[in-house]
């Protein structure tokens, strides 16, 4: 398709924008259990005029930007504050979850490579881990040794210790891990790391706001930060539970010696000295900016309300997966993730339920093995959940009426 010969007006744009929207699941209105996350009209507010007043900056060279360094600066060190990483601790924004979890990899094939001369490095992950570490193993070279999670979806930490050998230069944990939302037993995964004195990254990706403000509304929460020993470095998505616009990750490690494998410097071509602090080259600044303002906007006060909303509406929803008995709870969730299969896979088509759910508004993820559903419930859902309870038992009766099968579908699509 040729672009058009000349531009259409401003008003005509917009209208088409928000046509192009309108089949998009409706997560403004909390009707999507993945994807996007939502505190309200007042944060999206701030984030987006933050976004738009940062939008063509760039935090490629921040000698140009000065404002995009103290920016990158504010925010890590109030999230490495959040991981009890203490002075040593440092770290970098990227794009998001996958680009902070490529670079922890990257970063220990690297350090396995000078300090220990290793060609042939290993990572030793359970199978609970997320795929950007399947990712990042495939394009940097690693191989990704996937050892089973034991009945409680968490992972093992013996079978763990047995999978790594000489050539591992990395062990990860999550904190909680996507599919079931349980926290990996960190102290004894960190300790397998730190005797041999190689990198353990920690996916906080999904919990590292969380847990840290669950911790502070009094909830017992096991250890998982810079706080137990060994562990060298963790990823935050604040484009998640943070409430910020999409592209806000940090990437933390225990100390600069750490991080300074993640970074890249050339002067091998004819345009000077090259250095990157990530993958991306061009570093937006909207996401960054968007991410202090929210950040700022909520306060510690701010994020204690909006981890308790989230928190809430996941007990809620909990409760109503236990009281219905065609439904199995696949773990009771340490943080704010919600995953459920039938109790009779013969019986009932999970797959199905959410194709029913879609078809009244709902977007749910499809997850296995096992089939399974996954609702990553946040603030947006607080006094929501008896509206999908409902519409949850007409999908449920749909289905086993027609005893339908659903399509599988994905977490992510590649087209
Ligand atoms: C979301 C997520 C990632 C990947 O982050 P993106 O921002 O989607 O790139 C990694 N790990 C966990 C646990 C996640 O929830």
């Amino acid at each position: 398709m040729a672009l058009r010969a000349t531009g259409l007006t401003h008003d005509e744009i917009f209208a088409a924008l928000g046509e192009l929207k309108a089949n998009d699941v409706r997560w403004r209105d909390g009707r999507a259990f993945t994807l996007t996350y939502n505190a309200g009209d007042e944060i999206l507010a701030v984030a987006e005029e933050a976004y738009r007043a940062f939008s063509t900056e760039n935090a490629l060279n921040t000698d140009a930007f000065p404002s995009l360094r103290t920016i990158q600066a504010e925010v890590v060190n109030v999230v490495t504050d959040w991981l009890q990483g203490g002075p040593d601790a440092a770290g970098f924004m990227t794009s998001g979850g996958t680009e902070s979890i490529l670079l922890a990899v990257k970063g220990s094939r690297e350090r396995g490579r000078k300090e220990r001369g290793i060609s042939s490095p290993n990572v030793v992950l359970p199978t609970s881990a997320h795929a950007a570490f399947e990712k990042a193993c495939y394009y940097f070279g690693l191989e990704s040794r996937r050892v089973a999670v034991g009945d409680d979806w968490r992972a093992d930490p013996t079978a763990m210790a047995a999978a790594v050998d000489n050539d591992t230069v990395l062990i990860v944990a999550s904190a909680p891990q996507y599919p079931q939302g349980v926290i990996d037993p960190i102290p004894a995964i960190a300790a397998i790391a730190a005797d041999r004195d190689i990198n353990c990254h920690v996916d906080g990706c999904m919990g590292g706001v969380t847990l840290t403000y669950l911790e502070r509304l009094g909830h017992a929460i096991p250890p998982w930060n810079f706080s137990v020993p060994g562990v060298t470095s963790i990823s935050v998505d604040l484009h998640k539970y943070g409430y910020t616009a999409k592209g806000a990750s940090v990437i933390a490690y225990r100390n600069k010696k750490l991080r300074s494998y993640q970074t890249y410097l050339t002067d091998n071509w004819l345009g000077g000295l090259y250095g990157s602090s990530g993958i991306m080259g061009t570093k937006g600044g909207g996401s960054m900016a968007a991410a202090w303002a929210v950040m700022n906007f909520l306060g510690d006060d701010g994020y204690m309300r909006v981890t308790a909303a989230a928190r809430r509406a996941a007990e809620e929803l909990v409760a109503g997966i236990r009281a219905r008995p065609v439904l199995q709870l696949r773990a009771e969730p340490d943080t704010t993730l919600v995953a459920f299969g039938a109790s009779d896979p013969n019986a009932l088509d999970v797959f199905a339920v959410a194709d029913a759910l879609w078809r009244r508004g709902w977007y749910v993820d499809r997850q296995g093995p096992p089939p399974s559903l996954h609702c990553t419930v946040n603030a947006v859902h607080d006094g929501k959940i008896p509206e999908f309870l409902a519409d949850l038992d007409a999908a449920l009766a749909e289905v086993s009426r027609a005893s339908t099968t659903g399509t599988q579908g994905a977490y992510g699509t590649i087209d």
